[in-house]
């Protein structure tokens, strides 16, 4: 399957849980290295009709390689991508991770939950802290943020008063993390 088919099919799933309302979110896989470029959901479009062409291609600045308009967030995709060595990333709008940074502006503690295996954690005595940083609209001010908070072994990042960033080896391990991060923040914020 082509990677403009696989960013809308997850664009899909992600739209039916309510976490990509109106047209929010973006989605990212990384097309190759040498040098960086990524595959991101267009900007602008309702993100349960998505279509596999309705992605745009972007460097390692998140600026467009060819046609289309990405999101301007696309450029944090591509710094988190570099960093990481992700091969993809996504992006919500879901309500949990916000209210949780809203109540741990510092990082978000989580331990001893079953669920943290399924983020790649171990179910006790293994305290995670998601990074939180703040809101902005320039995402080289976001990347730094995200990159001075930066550990390997934990594959978020929260972004206050907007959304979560969550990323893995390809488009369904992200998923899978970021379904277990939801659930796991849910129930920190009660
Ligand atoms: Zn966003």
């Amino acid at each position: 399957m082509n990677a403009g088919q696989q960013l809308a099919d997850e664009a899909a799933r992600y739209a039916s849980m309510g976490w990509m309302r109106g047209t929010s979110g973006n989605l990212s896989v990384v097309l190759g290295r040498d040098p960086l470029r990524l595959a991101v959901t267009a900007s602008g479009l309702d993100k349960g009709e998505l279509t596999a062409s309705d992605h745009v291609t972007v460097d390692a600045l998140g600026l467009p390689v060819g046609d289309g308009v990405p999101s301007a967030e696309a450029g944090l995709h591509a710094r988190i991508a570099a960093v990481s060595g992700a091969g993809a990333v996504v992006h919500v709008h879901a309500l949990a991770p916000v209210l949780a940074a809203q109540r741990w502006p510092g990082g978000v503690p989580l331990r001893d939950l079953e669920m943290l295996k399924g983020f790649g954690r171990r179910a006790h005595d293994d305290l995670v802290t998601i990074p939180v940083i703040p809101n902005g609209q320039d995402m080289r001010v976001l990347g730094d943020a995200f990159e001075r908070g930066y550990r390997a072994d934990t594959p978020a990042l929260i972004v206050a008063r907007h959304g979560v960033y969550v990323w893995g080896d390809d488009l369904r391990q992200a998923r899978h993390r970021l379904e277990c991060l939801e659930w796991l923040l849910r129930f920190v914020v009660g």
